[in-house]
This record gives C-alpha cells, sequence and structure tokens, in this order.
C-alpha cells in the first residue's frame, strides 16, 4: 500500500531548545495526523525532537548520514548512530549537498546502502537545475539520478526508500512547479522504478514532491495521482502552515 508522507526538512535552522519548543507545536497541533508525518533535524536536535515526539504518531529523520560503518571520518555520523538514537528517516541526495558539499551520485548510492543496512528509511532528493529544465534535459538528469542512487538496492529494500522530487529552481525560491510539471515528473520517476523492479514496486513507491511547498500550494499538489507527499523546508518551520500541509495530504 503507498504511503501519504509529508516530511519537514528543518535545514540549518533550530537550536536544541528551539527545535524542542518547535516539535512541541508541531505535535500539539498533530495528534492524529492520517498520514506519516516526518521532522527531519539537524544532528544536534535528533536527541530534543525525539523526546519531543514520544508517544505521538510523529517520526523524526536526519539529514545525512555517512557511508562508513565507522572510523576516522571526523565530523561525520554513523548509521548506528543514528539509529540508537531511534532515527526513522535520512534525507539523502539533497541538493544543497549536491550543490555546497561535493555530494555525487556514487556519494548518494553509498549513504542510501549505509541507511538500509542500519534500518533507516531513506527520502532521496532527486531533481533538475533550472538551466536543465530548459534546455529539455529534466527527464535524462532525474532519470540518471535515481538509476545511480537505485544501483544495488535490492527489491525487498525499496519497500524503505521514499523518492522526493525536487526541481532544483524551486528549492527555498517560492517558485513551485506547477502541479502538471510536478506530476509529470513524479509518474516519470515511478516508470523508471517499474522498469528497474517490477509494478508492485512501483505501485507502492511514495513519491513526493518538494520546492516552495506551503500552506496555499500544497492541496493542489498532493491532489495529483503521483504525488504522495511533500518534502518541505520554510513551511515547516511555521507550526500552522506545515499543519494546514499535513491536513492537505489526508
Ligand atoms: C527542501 O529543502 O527540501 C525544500 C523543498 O525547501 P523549500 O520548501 O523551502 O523550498
Amino acid at each position: 500500500m503507498r504511503k501519504m508522507i509529508i516530511a519537514g526538512n528543518w535545514k540549518m535552522n533550530k537550536t536544541p531548545s528551539e527545535a524542542a519548543a518547535l516539535a512541541s507545536a508541531i505535535v500539539e497541533k498533530n495528534p492524529s495526523p492520517e498520514c506519516e508525518v516526518v521532522l527531519c533535524v539537524p544532528f544536534v536536535d535528533l536527541f530534543e525532537a525525539k523526546k519531543a515526539t514520544e508517544g505521538s504518531k510523529i517520526k523524526v529523520g536526519a539529514e545525512n548520514i555517512h557511508w562508513a560503518e565507522s572510523g576516522a571520518f571526523t565530523g561525520e555520523i554513523s548509521g548506528a548512530m543514528l539509529k540508537e538514537i531511534g532515527v526513522d528517516y535520512v534525507i539523502i541526495g539533497h541538493s544543497e549537498r549536491r550543490q555546497y558539499f561535493g555530494e555525487t551520485d556514487e556519494t548518494v548510492n553509498a549513504r542510501i546502502k549505509a541507511a538500509l543496512n542500519s534500518g533507516i528509511k531513506v527520502i532521496l532528493c532527486v531533481g533538475e537545475l533550472e538551466a536543465e529544465r530548459e534546455d529539455g534535459k529534466t527527464e535524462e538528469v532525474v532519470s540518471r539520478q535515481v538509476k545511480a542512487a537505485l544501483e544495488g538496492v535490492s527489491t525487498e529494500d525499496m519497500a524503505n526508500i521514499v523518492i522526493a522530487y525536487e526541481p532544483v529552481w524551486a528549492i527555498g525560491t517560492g517558485k513551485t512547479a506547477t502541479s502538471q510539471q510536478a506530476e509529470e515528473v513524479c509518474a516519470l520517476i515511478r516508470d523508471l522504478v517499474k522498469g528497474l523492479y517490477n509494478e508492485t514496486v512501483a505501485d507502492d513507491l511514495t513519491v513526493q514532491y518538494g520546492g516552495s511547498m506551503n500552506a496555499k500550494n500544497a492541496a493542489e499538489l498532493l491532489a495529483m495521482k503521483d504525488i504522495d507527499g511533500g518534502l518541505i523546508g520554510g513551511a515547516s518551520l511555521k507550526p500552522d502552515d506545515f499543519t494546514v500541509i499535513i491536513n492537505a495530504a489526508k
């Protein structure tokens, strides 16, 4: 069964005390969400987010993971470390990591395998740059990213993968893809997964849209056939707006 998932990406915002207050406010406003809700927060906020969501249906995610199990990787965080805190999801391949931190299709694939090996679900981000869309390369870019990211991922493990289509030109810019543009690429991703795996895996896959989703445009985007949720940046920091999006995802 395909799951509707609304995930917040807090990025590099909120200190631990601010995170505790924000997560508590979101829990309070959403005592029984009808979709899966995930708060993806900075590493130092994970403890507070776990504490604040305890006893609720809201899940907690990280924003990155290292591919090695342990070792000499100063400043990095492993799957086992995240798992022990009770992290349920991790965002991998966000365009900000690809753009500013040298993330490649290969490192995305390695991080995905590390997350799956640690029992952590993955929100894999893919999406084209504005220039790539203008050059008619959206399909080529997204297909390459999806195929490379899923290289060596088993059919069984696909139950633990969510794919978020995030056109880079729509992230944090206030420019949202039209519901038709978003639907077209989300459907393409599902079709690609059908070719790589099978129809059941494709039907069960949650494909999110991300890119300036907000309280005003969420209902229209989430009503599309192949859009099964959202990855939300800016609006996930505002409990009222985030709640409107959660309620639009019934
Ligand atoms: C994101 O960071 O994944 C994102 C979609 O951000 P925003 O909603 O702010 O565009």
